[in-house]
């Protein structure tokens, strides 16, 4: 579904993303992991292409992106059909209800009519259990609540891949689990999911592949259990014993 091959990007002299090469089949979900600063982030924007990278092919479904090109913007408007994003900071517009966080994409990328809109934002909120909160700002919701629209609204233009940045970091403790079990509850499906995420124990229930990042650079990438129970490197065991 999703492969990635050479993919650089640099920060004026910063080399972020060095010479990424992975591929995630249809319906996986990869955890990606790595300490603050790894390029966590910069890959994951560049895989929507919401930051250019400087060299590296994309293939994403059907679609093939050269990095190193101007991207097409018919290309760019299917590839962001094609996969969605669920922010750290949620990204919620403020001054729209959680049902009309929902229904606006619909109408103005799928164009749904108002209606339409609504009737299938409304479903959405069912999926993430918040029905009750459809005419609630994001200020008076919790962060996980907020994080659970996120999701909702990444869900309505029936995406093939979800990125998830750090979807939990921002929550308290004790609103990490509804956000956590939502995220399960789409591992069932087809869809390919790719989230980074300092959850270590949900990287075990969730993920099938692991890849571990660091400067920049894959270090370690392989089936979830192996590289969790046995890391192939030192510094992918330095940093999970961190975590854990
Ligand atoms: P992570 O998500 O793993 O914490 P990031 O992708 O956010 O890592 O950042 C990787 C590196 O790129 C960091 O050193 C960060 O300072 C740098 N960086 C990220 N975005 C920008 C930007 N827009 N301009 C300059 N440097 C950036
Ligand atoms: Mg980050």
């Amino acid at each position: 579904m999703i492969k990635v091959s050479g993919l650089s990007k640099s920060f004026g002299k910063q080399a972020v993303l060095q010479q990424i090469s992975f591929e995630v089949p249809r319906g996986d979900v990869l955890a990606l992991i790595g300490p603050s600063g790894a390029g966590k982030s910069t890959l994951l924007r560049c895989l929507n292409l919401l930051e250019t990278s400087d060299t590296g092919l994309l293939r994403v479904g059907d679609l093939n992106i050269d990095c190193s090109q101007r991207v097409p913007s018919k290309t760019l408007q299917q590839l962001r059909q094609a996969t969605a994003m669920v922010f750290q900071n949620y990204n919620l517009f403020k001054n729209k209800t959680a049902l009309d966080n929902i229904a606006l994409p619909l109408i103005t990328a799928k164009g749904f009519s108002s209606t339409e809109a609504r009737e299938r934002a409304f479903q959405l909120l069912e999926r993430v259990d918040l029905t009750k909160q459809a005419s609630q700002y994001p200020a008076t919701l919790s962060g996980g609540q907020q994080q659970r629209v996120g999701i909702a609204r990444a869900l309505a233009l029936d995406p093939e891949v979800i990125l998830f940045d750090e979807p939990t970091s921002s929550l308290d403790p004790e609103r990490v689990a509804e956000v956590l079990s939502v995220i399960k509850s789409l591992a069932h499906r087809d869809i390919t999911m790719i989230i980074s995420t300092h959850e270590i124990s949900f990287a075990r229930q969730v993920a099938n592949q692991i890849l571990f990042m660091a400067d920049g650079q894959i270090i370690e990438r392989g089936q979830a259990k192996a590289v969790l129970d046995d890391a192939s490197h030192e510094r992918t065991r330095r940093f999970l014993q961190q975590l854990t």
